[in-house]
């Protein structure tokens, strides 16, 4: 960490970086407001309203007057219900005491992190990652090490690059399957040679499974809690309701640990935030209290992710000088753009700027030469946009 002795501001804010996936959205929203037909692909968040019955639920709540504190962890009805879904999943040795609701699935991801890690610690994070994932370490005092991975084994990291990259400093790992901002999902087989690496080495394992209802082509997304006895002392496990229920702005994440590790997390939030918006999880409770259209409503979303990504990734396959990995999860697209000769950066602004199509440039997520699309968009959108795409790959293709 640098420091500007100048600046009023601190170690903290002068090294952190601004989220680029919002940034981009804003700028994408911005020149929308100006009135510009922009095709954005850019944002990171379905693209539907919250189910009905959920937001009935809330309302109802917000009626009765729920509209005050309640512990820290989260109302014992959903922490509840949440141990039992997660031990309906396999998920070992867990009740409401293992359970903590946070403001959202990235403070899950911090509140897990600071819990975990002191000045020093390493964090093995692969590459290309989630915006968030270095920065909150950083603000832990933890340091980085990367572990990349390209298209060339489907963004998916190796049990040699992991063993290689473990030192005596390693305390944990964060895996994120399916990913953001890849669309990867890890077979069982692949995680659990990765975990075994882990476990055995006594690293511990942030699994951020926020995507692991929106899988594909037969895929599954397993949890590394679910692998062992042993594995279940060392994962922790984030997730929330914002991406499979279509429920971004209710800031609602889960954290699923050890009672110890949970524990400390409730202990952090109960200074930092307190509770998560008392009625929104009584909007979540009715996610388990009415399964049948939990189900109904999650089915319905992948019906139309499931035809967009086909759509977007054999558009995309088509345009010369861009190869796309046909990834199976998440509502991500990260297409390779080498072959056009510029940063993706400068890629993503020029397209911006020449063709109004919104993108987030591989390099946000440490990996140059890529730009992520989400087709959690409208079909037209996508139609529209790959279009635009193509004039623009054939004006610059080399
Ligand atoms: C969206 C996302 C989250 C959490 O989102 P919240 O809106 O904070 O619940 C966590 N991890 C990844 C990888 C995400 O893409």
């Amino acid at each position: 960490m640098s420091n500007d002795n100048t600046s009023p501001l601190s170690t903290w804010a002068q090294n952190i970086a601004p989220s680029p996936t919002l940034a981009v959205d804003a700028k994408a929203k911005a020149l929308k407001a100006a009135g510009k037909d922009v095709c954005g692909f850019g944002a990171g968040e379905p693209d539907f309203d919250t189910p009905k019955f959920i937001c009935d639920a809330a309302a109802k709540a917000l009626a009765e007057g729920k509209t005050r504190y309640v512990p820290t962890p989260g109302i014992l009805p959903l922490r509840k219900a949440i141990a039992a879904d997660y031990t309906a999943k396999g998920f070992k040795n867990i009740d409401e005491t293992c359970v903590v609701l946070s403001p959202g699935g990235k403070m899950s991801c911090y509140l897990s992190i600071l819990a975990l890690i002191s000045p020093g610690d390493e964090v093995i994070i692969p590459v290309p990652y989630w915006v968030s994932y270095p920065e909150m370490v950083k603000l832990a005092g933890g340091d980085v090490k990367f572990i990349r991975a390209d298209d060339s084994t489907g963004f998916k990291i190796s049990p040699e690059q992991l063993r290689a990259a473990i030192t005596p400093k390693t305390k944990l790992l964060i895996l994120t399957s399916p990913s953001n901002p890849t669309g990867a999902v890890y077979t069982r087989a692949e995680l659990e040679a990765l975990v075994k690496i882990a476990v055995d080495a006594g690293v511990y394992i942030l699994s951020d499974e926020i995507y692991s209802s929106l899988t594909y082509d037969g895929a599954e997304a397993a949890s590394p809690a679910t692998f062992s006895d042993e594995a279940a002392k060392y994962v922790v496990t984030a997730s929330g309701f914002a991406k499979a229920y279509a429920m971004t702005g209710w800031r609602l994440g889960i954290t699923v640990a050890p009672k110890a590790i949970a524990g400390a997390v409730s202990k952090l939030q109960s200074q930092m935030s307190s509770n998560c918006t008392t009625f929104a999880q009584y909007g979540a409770l009715a996610v388990y209290e009415q399964p049948e259209l939990a189900k109904q409503a999650l089915a319905e979303m992948l019906v139309h992710f499931d035809r967009r990504r086909k759509m977007l990734c054999d558009a995309l396959n088509a345009i010369p000088g861009i190869t796309c990995y046909r990834s199976q999860g998440a509502f991500y697209l990260f297409p390779n753009i080498e072959a056009f000769g510029m940063s993706s950066a400068e890629f993503a602004e020029k397209l911006l700027e020449e063709e109004l199509v919104a993108v987030v440039p591989g390099s946000a997520f440490g990996a140059e030469g890529y730009i992520r699309l989400s087709y959690a968009t409208a079909d037209e959108t996508i139609l529209k946009g790959v279009e635009r795409i193509a004039k623009f790959c054939a004006r610059y293709k080399k």
